[in-house]
């Protein structure tokens, strides 16, 4: 087992199960080989051994004579259990005092504390789940919005890695028959087929590329979109952010250029998180501070996904807002144009005025008119990348680099094939781009590289 040779994975672990804090109850957990034995040195109310897996006993946490608190103990038994080894759940009551004592007892009965994540790394060294089922599990405690929810889900039950060890298993076995090929290097054979090489060469990159494409998505799904509301002084977009966030952080006045800083902001619509910045008015100046805002303001407009520009429909000429325009498709800036303050002349006097430019989204932020139409465009703009949710998305920037690496290799076998290269050379590139397929999903690591993805964790999971 890959567990052996690493160091301190045969000791029992414990820590708290759930966050920290005063709650109801709380779950510690006890982990590994003596966890039973622990457990029961300090449970005088049953034999855990004597007890089948799967079940709960309530009862005493007793240390030295001294009870500690009232108990319900659950009894995981290896290797059925979430790490594969033996599991003891100790549910007391919540306070942070009654917690620490009794992970003090089971620390002094022969347990020690969990390193952040040692859990699930111990759960993927027993092979109950592969690396990237490993790490989407901090995704999931992580996630916070429905779309990386179900994308954490999604990893978690198998995801995309079950599409890359088929792809691995295949080269693999080609590999297998070019390196037999150079045993019978005097001989002249070939064993692999190179037709049929080609074809599953391509398929692989069209496998990769997808999903380290899908990258993008995945982190616009898991961090949210940069979203800029951007327009000039008292165009409305201290209003329009309050009215999306139902509340009133943003400082709303009628004075010009009084938000001077980026507040930063996140909205969740339909599950995608929307991070809004509110930026200082777009517009000339020398007030210096003002300026640092509009400075501000650019860089933000540059790192923004989307951009919507927020204009006064009654203060705005047609040539005025065609030059804006121009200047966002230079800049091949992704924006949406928000015309505000239609209550004042009307929605038909706004669109008549309007009418040469298309795409104008007018609203009254102050009312509340049309919010929901504004929402369901800024989704629709993250989506319509004929970007698929419920397709597998890669999420992990490990993975990513790693997939990048295994498309630059596919590259060289690909090339290699072209100019009929001979099998000891190809078998190299074959072997670069399985090793880097393996370390997407763990078959091939180290020990650093375990230690550096299981420390994102917290402790207890
Ligand atoms: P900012 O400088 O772009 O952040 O603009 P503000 O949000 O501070 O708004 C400037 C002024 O316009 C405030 O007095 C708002 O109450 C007003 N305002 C904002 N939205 C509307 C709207 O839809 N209709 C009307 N009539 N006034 C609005």
């Amino acid at each position: 087992m890959l567990g052996n040779n690493l160091t301190g994975y045969d000791d029992t672990i414990v820590a708290p199960a759930t966050a920290a804090g005063v709650g109801a109850i709380a779950v510690l957990r006890l982990n590994g080989t003596n966890a039973i034995d622990i457990c029961n040195r300090l449970f005088p109310a049953k034999d855990l051994h004597k007890q089948a897996s799967h079940t709960l006993h309530f009862g005493s946490i007793v240390e030295n004579g001294r009870t500690i608190d009232e108990v319900v103990v659950s009894l995981y038994k290896a290797p059925r259990s979430y790490t594969g080894e033996n599991i003891v759940e100790i549910s007391c009551h919540g306070s942070p005092y009654i917690q620490q004592q009794i992970i003090d007892a089971c620390i002094r009965a022969g347990a020690r504390m969990a390193k952040p994540g040692e859990y699930t790394m111990r759960a993927f060294l027993n092979g109950k789940l592969d690396l990237t089922q490993a790490e989407s599990v901090a995704d999931l405690i992580a996630s916070n919005s429905a779309a990386s929810h179900q994308t954490a889900m999604q990893q978690m039950r198998g995801g995309f890695s079950k599409e890359l060890s088929a792809l691995r298993e295949q080269l693999i076995s080609f590999s297998a028959l070019i390196e037999l090929e150079l045993d019978f290097s005097q001989e002249d054979v070939e064993f692999a087929d190179r037709t049929q090489f080609y074809k599953l060469i391509n398929e692989a990159m069209q496998v990769v590329k997808h999903l380290a494409d899908s990258f993008q998505m995945g982190n616009v799904i898991k961090n949210g979109v940069n979203t800029a509301i951007v327009g000039k002084p008292n165009a409305g977009k201290s209003t329009l952010l309050n009215t999306l966030l139902n509340e009133n952080r943003a400082i709303v006045s009628d004075i010009a250029g009084t938000t001077r800083d980026t507040i930063e902001e996140i909205l969740n619509i339909q599950g995608i998180l929307f991070r809004l910045i509110d930026t200082a008015g777009i517009r000339e100046s020398d007030d210096t501070i003002e300026s640092i805002g509009v400075q501000k303001t650019m860089e933000k407009i540059r790192e923004a996904g989307v951009v919507l520009y927020m204009f006064d429909v009654n203060q705005t000429s047609v040539e005025e807002l065609q030059e804006q325009i121009d200047a966002f498709k230079k800049d091949n800036i992704n924006y949406l144009l928000v015309g505000n303050k239609t209550d004042i002349a009307g929605l038909a006097a706004n669109q008549a005025k309007f009418a040469g430019i298309e795409n104008i989204l007018y609203i009254s932020a102050r009312q509340h008119e049309h919010i929901e139409d504004l929402k369901d465009r800024l989704v629709h703009k993250v989506m319509s990348g004929d970007i698929n949710t419920e397709a597998t998305i890669v999420t992990n920037a490990r993975h990513h680099a790693a997939l990048q690496e295994v498309m630059k290799s596919l590259i060289d076998v690909k090339n290699g094939l072209d100019n009929q290269l001979p099998g000891d050379l190809l078998s190299l590139d074959i072997r670069r781009c399985l090793h880097f397929l393996g370390e997407i999903t763990g078959q091939i690591t180290n020990e650093d590289q375990l230690d550096f993805i299981f420390s994102k964790f917290c402790i207890g999971k």
